[in-house]
């Protein structure tokens, strides 16, 4: 009995949802994708508009006595409802939808039940779901409170000869737009500070599915780097928010994302920092690597980005000692090296990996060399990463704590990625706290490292 009180009190508690249907088939089937899912995570749906808590509304717009149709039904639910949602055909047609009615929550096109379900959930609390409201909207991280990171895809189609990646989780499959934003929007709720975008190949985000377009809070948005960077900055509108992309292959169209880095429109930033891995700058190395991108382009784009963004920190990693690297291919490194001035570098001595297509190259280069090799090019980089710091001594730099101790704080500026880069050593300050921001003044540098004081 008891039991049967609490099953009654949770579904009189439940938000209901009005639902109207037009259109062909393909539209119906749609619609019962959407009434299943709002169903299996305990809406319940309304018999009228009254009694519902929010209408959507699935339209057709074949011919124009379906547009005119759809128009009716939605000023029909707005009239006697209030909240309506428009999915379906009418919804791809440009703006009709907005023009006739400008008060609908949102618009999506056919096939969206993932956007729909977004929306329902702005507009409309969850069901009280036993299973799951013990965990938090932001899901379980298990990074600190103020960064996390951002899966956009899964996935690769490239099939570099040292990686075994492909074939043990397949060609890119990226995210919907929508699910991306909306995970990034419950973490900055949540008060993360710190968006890191993650990947196998963040600039082939939504190349599997021809940069189709999704929609979040009933705006359209292309499945594509550049939109997604814009949007997830501007999540930030209220809040400072940094953004940082990781794994960011040099393609032409990586280009449209740096002038986003000088930009603040809000409080919200697309951080001036590029995660690239290069892996190496020997043209016959790359190509037995089956790499994209030639050593002279990217040294080319990567003038032309800091042209653009003076301030920009460009990461990478390299291997050094591939099957068949000769002394003149691993000199062609340390030119590339030179002549790049990269910020933060990583460097691996080559080893095969199970399953790898670069294990039946010829050539293996001794292990004794490989180590020789990877010192060189480490002090090489040392060098280059202490005179880039040493320019920042006397500036002004923004950070984010990390950490607060009894010996000051451990923070990290734009150019400083938690886990592989350097960081900011702050002295003790009464202002400090983790997961804060804080403006400090730099004193010192050195290989690594930078030093300051609140300001
Ligand atoms: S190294 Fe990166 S780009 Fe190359 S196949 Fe592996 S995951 Fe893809």
């Amino acid at each position: 009995m008891a039991r049967d009180k609490a099953r009654r009190t949770r579904k009189a508690a439940a938000p209901k949802v009005g639902f109207v249907s037009l259109g062909c088939p393909k539209a119906l089937v749609d619609s019962e994708r959407i009434l299943t899912q709002l169903r299996a995570e305990g809406y319940l749906v309304a018999p009228s508009y009254e009694d519902a808590d929010l209408v959507v509304v699935n339209t057709c717009g074949f011919i124009d006595a379906a547009v005119e149709e759809s128009l009716e039904a939605i000023g029909e639910a707005l009239a006697a409802n209030g909240k309506v949602i428009v999915t379906g055909c009418l919804g791809a047609k440009g703006d009709i939808v907005r023009q006739a009615h400008p008060r609908v929550l949102a618009v999506t096109g056919p096939h969206a039940t993932d956007e729909v379900m977004q929306t329902v959930h702005a507009h409309l609390r969850k069901p009280h779901d036993p299973y799951t409201d013990l965990v938090p909207p932001q899901g379980i991280k298990l990074t600190p409170r103020h960064y996390a990171y951002l899966k956009i895809a899964e996935g690769c189609n490239h099939r570099c000869t040292f990686c075994v990646i492909p074939s043990m989780r397949g060609d890119l499959t990226s995210r919907p737009i929508g699910d991306v934003i909306q995970e990034a929007e419950a973490l900055v709720n949540a008060g993360v500070k710190e968006l890191l975008v993650i990947s196998q190949d963040t600039s082939a985000y939504g190349v599997d599915i021809k940069y189709r377009t999704g929609f979040w809070h009933g705006r359209p948005l292309k499945t594509r780097m550049t939109e997604l960077a814009a949007a997830l900055a501007g999540l930030g509108r209220d809040t400072p928010l940094w953004v940082r992309l990781h794994y960011v292959y040099p393609y032409p169209h990586v280009d449209e994302v740096i002038p986003l880095m000088v930009e603040t429109r809000n409080k919200g930033k697309l951080l001036p920092y590029l995660d690239v891995p290069f892996q190496h700058a020997s043209p016959r190395i790359l190509k037995a690597m089956k790499r994209p991108a030639s050593s002279e382009n990217n040294l080319a784009r990567i003038r032309r980005w800091r042209d653009i963004c003076p301030a920009l920190t460009i990461r990478s990693t390299f291997i050094v000692g591939f099957p068949g690297e000769t002394e003149a291919d691993f000199e062609q490194l340390l030119e590339f090296l030179e002549e790049a001035q990269l910020d933060r570098v990583g460097c691996f001595a080559y080893s095969p990996v199970e399953g790898a297509a670069a294990n039946a190259l010829p050539g293996h280069v001794p292990e004794t060399i490989k180590e020789e090799r990877k010192a060189r090019f480490m002090a090489l980089q040392e060098t280059i990463s202490a005179a880039r710091l040493e320019r920042k001594v006397g500036g002004m730099l923004t950070v984010l704590v990390d950490t607060v101790g009894a010996k000051g704080a451990i923070a990290r500026s734009a150019a400083d990625a938690p886990e592989i880069d350097g960081v900011v050593h702050v002295a003790p300050h009464a202002s400090l706290k983790a997961g804060e921001f804080a403006r400090v003044k730099i004193v010192s540098s050195d290989a690594h490292d930078l030093r300051g004081a609140v300001a």
